[in-house]
């Protein structure tokens, strides 16, 4: 690989100013080797930032290299769902502004390289070369896989204008400027993103119709009782929460548009796969689906979504249709690469991935907990948890010791739900409190205490955190 390529070596880059910390200790097994290509961290998200961010704080003084195929400077995803979309007042570059993790001083000031709108297209790892899209090859010495999700599509919906999905800002602000004159959106979906679009879209005064094929929003990952809290949210709020149905066919303005393939969609695939930032998936997800349209595909040539039919015979106008089926892991680019992939790339409980130098994290891994299960996990906090942990280990370094009590959150209206610990849909859920809009519940399994989700109770789901951490018996909360 790489023959007729140019090949960029990271060697040598001096490090402006002088660091704290004498060069990591090496030659262990996957720890950093004395050779200076340096540290390549693939994809430009969250866990790229944090895991660059790390090194220097660890110490590190070899290049660092930060691959995005993005052209934004990295920044965060849980606002494109909400105030991204919902603040209409504000304009796209301070939208863009508010986000941006890390100003481009972060990375000329800490001697972090990052090439945006460069996509890492293969690897060698016998090698150590990973060939970006554009032919150019990079060299090193430990590589971090940090490429993140890219959203399911439903393959048989028609090609057509004002269907869309939100994972990136550039799907958000083409959302945005969808929603500013759309009248009725239909979300398929009701997972934490199609909740959040949902929430987001009626403080625009757009009506919303949530089309959910479980029983519940939010089933899948918080139980049905609790998707019924969700749902009487969501209708309080004037939508339209249609569950245990799903898509039939879609049509456009040209009336004969159609989705012709006698599946039923809206939530299938992402039953099978976990939830959008909220999943810990433990079995494999399906293959990318084509169709829906991003922002720059020409809308104007072509015809525009009208209506879309429900499993149940029922038909409802719509000029926007938001698909939040899930993602998926965004590993096409390692596909022979010899890194083991199964629902993401499988690591180690420190981020090691099956081939040597090569570790990964964030959403695109899946790394083996404590009880040997391999589990990925999509929620933000996850993310610099992990980080320290990898690099800990890269740079041969101890290990943090903190227990680690999952955590996310979502916002949908004025109620932040939250979760703590690792609660399942099939745990034994305990309501605690109830106003008729915020609610608490504690969840148990074999009579120990697995978790806590509120909503709208921000201090007592995190006074939770040192039973959950603790293993205490369920009695210890039901008093
Ligand atoms: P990403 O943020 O997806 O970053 C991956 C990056 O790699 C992307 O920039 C991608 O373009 C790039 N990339 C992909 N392939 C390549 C390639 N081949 N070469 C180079 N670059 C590549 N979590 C919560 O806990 N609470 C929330 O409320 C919440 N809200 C969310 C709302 C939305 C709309 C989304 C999408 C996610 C939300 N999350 C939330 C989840 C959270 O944002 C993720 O867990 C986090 O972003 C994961 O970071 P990451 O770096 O692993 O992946």
């Amino acid at each position: 690989m790489g023959h007729g390529h140019p090949t960029r070596s990271l060697t040598g880059q001096p490090l402006p100013g002088p660091r704290t910390s004498s060069r990591p200790p090496s030659c262990k097994k996957h720890s950093v080797s004395t050779t200076s290509r340096g540290i390549v961290i693939a994809g430009g998200g969250l866990a790229a930032v944090r895991t660059a961010e790390q090194l220097r704080k660890s110490g590190y003084q070899g290049p660092v290299v930060v691959v995005s195929d993005e052209q934004h400077l990295p920044y965060d995803r849980p606002p494109l769902s909400k105030d991204v979309l919902h603040d209409s007042g504000k304009g796209v570059g301070d939208v863009i502004a508010d986000v941006t993790l890390k100003p481009a001083e972060f990375y000329s000031d800490n001697d972090i390289a990052l090439l945006r709108g460069a996509a890492a297209g293969s690897l060698d790892t016998a090698a150590r070369t990973v060939t970006l899209a554009d032919g150019m090859v990079l060299d090193y010495d430990e590589l971090v896989i940090a490429t993140g999700l890219v959203p399911k599509r439903i393959p048989s919906f028609p090609d057509l204008a004002g269907i869309r999905v939100l994972r990136s800002m550039d799907d958000a602000l083409d959302l945005r400027e969808h929603a500013a004159s759309a009248r009725r959106a239909v979300i398929i979906g009701a997972g934490f993103i199609g909740c959040e679009v949902a929430a987001s879209l009626r403080k625009l005064g757009v009506d919303v119709v949530l089309v959910e094929p479980q029983p519940a929003p939010l089933a899948g990952v918080l139980g049905q009782r609790i998707g019924e809290l969700v749902a009487r949210l969501h209708r309080a709020e004037g939508v339209d929460v249609r569950t245990g149905v799903g898509v039939a066919e879609v049509f456009g303005t040209g009336g004969q548009e159609r989705s012709d393939s006698g599946e039923e969609h809206g939530g299938q695939e992402r039953s099978d796969s976990g939830e959008e930032h909220g999943g810990q998936e433990r079995s494999d997800s399906g293959g990318e689906h084509g169709g829906q349209e991003r922002s720059d595909s020409g809308e104007e040539n072509r015809d525009h979504v009208a209506a879309v039919e429900l499993t149940d015979g029922s038909v409802i106008d719509a000029d926007l249709v938001v698909v939040g089926v899930g993602s998926r892991p965004a590993t096409d680019w390692l596909v022979g690469s010899g890194v083991s992939l199964d629902n993401g790339v499988l690591c180690d409980e420190v981020g090691r991935t099956s081939e040597p130098h090569v570790w990964a994290l964030g959403d695109v891994a899946s790394w083996r907990d404590a009880g040997g299960h391999q589990v990925r996990v999509e929620h933000w906090s996850n993310v610099a948890d992990q980080a320290r942990v990898l690099v800990s280990a890269m740079l041969g370094q101890d290990a943090p010791s903190v227990v680690v009590v999952p955590y996310f959150w979502s916002d949908q209206y004025d109620v932040k739900i939250q979760c703590l610990g690792e609660p399942q849909a099939g745990d034994e859920v305990h309501v605690v409190e109830d106003d008729g809009r915020k609610f608490l519940a504690y969840y148990e399994r074999d009579g120990v205490l697995t978790g806590v989700v509120g909503g709208g109770m921000p201090g007592k789901v995190m006074k939770a955190r040192a039973k959950i951490a603790a293993g205490a018996p369920i009695s210890d909360v039901l008093g």
